[in-house]
């Protein structure tokens, strides 16, 4: 992508060199955990240990941090990202009679407290509804690569942060308030966890196709570069729930799919790509 020398976005929250220390979480263990309805890129269950592995009690702030060239330079790549998200959505939202609310990007290392609780940088990328803040670690980049296979490129980021600022799209649209009923219904035993899951899915894709919006607006103002819709397919396979499953446990469960397959995931990010708005965007009805 085409982003030196572009505009940054002012809503980075830069945390990163604060030492967060972990210990007892001074909320119970279970409160901890229900205030913890966040919105992460994949559904790998083997990284969720560190969200709920503990809280965060203590910060400080590290004097004097400094980032490697290469991890600079992916800070300032994002801030162009969100940039670019900010762009798109205040273009699309009065289309639709509807007011865009520019979202935070908190990009931190190790672990931060957020409005929805204590996370670490296990989780991966995420976004927090009870303050509509996107949180990120720059580490994730090569987790993607290394752990989950995706292919080397700047765009690859792209992808997960415009998927996190789907959520947030989301919620300013009231879909998040929905998917939060069944969360609770599920809890409640009304609808069976398997159920939820499969909405959890369309929710999930619903936030594919809207990172496609926006790397369709990137593209339209002739930023985008040669490959780089390849990469953002390559990110969105290898966070595809089989793909992940297989590579984890050796083994392909589909009731406990949350993310969507490697194909969906491609297919709704494309489908967001083409449309380059929200009109095919409604993933609830119809076959996925
Ligand atoms: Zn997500």
């Amino acid at each position: 992508m085409k982003w030196q020398g572009r505009r940054r976005s002012t809503n980075v929250n830069d945390q990163r060199g604060r030492m967060t220390g972990r210990g007892v979480a001074t909320a119970g263990g279970a409160g901890l955990i229900l205030a913890l309805v966040v919105f992460l890129i994949t559904g790998d269950p083997g990284a969720l240990g560190g969200l709920f592995g503990g809280g965060v009690t203590q910060q400080q702030q590290q004097q004097d941090y400094q980032p490697s060239e290469r991890e600079q330079q992916m800070f300032e790549f994002s801030g162009v990202v969100l940039a670019d998200i900010e762009d798109v959505w205040g273009a699309l939202f009065p289309k639709y009679n509807e007011t865009y609310k520019q979202p935070t990007m908190t990009v931190y290392t190790g672990a931060v407290n957020t409005a929805c609780g204590a996370a670490d940088s296990g989780v991966g990328p995420f976004y927090c509804p009870g303050d509509q803040t996107i949180y990120l670690d720059l580490s994730f980049y090569d987790t993607l690569v290394n752990r989950y296979g995706a292919d080397q490129g700047d765009f690859i980021l792209t992808y997960v942060i415009a998927h996190e600022a789907g959520h947030h799209v989301q919620t300013l649209l009231s879909v998040t308030e929905q998917l939060n009923q069944y969360r609770q219904q599920a809890a409640t035993g009304r609808i069976s966890q398997t159920d939820f899951n499969e909405i959890s899915v369309r929710y999930e894709l619903q936030a594919d196709y809207l990172a496609g919006v926006v790397a369709r607006g990137i593209a339209n103002k002739g930023y985008m570069e040669q490959g780089d819709m390849e990469k953002a397919m390559s990110a969105a396979e290898a966070v595809g729930d089989d793909s992940i499953q297989r590579k984890m446990q050796g083994y392909v469960d589909p009731d406990t799919f949350n993310h969507g397959t490697s194909q969906q995931r491609k297919t709704w990010f494309r489908r967001g790509f083409d449309a380059g708005d929200l009109s095919q965007w409604d993933t609830f009805s119809g076959a996925i």
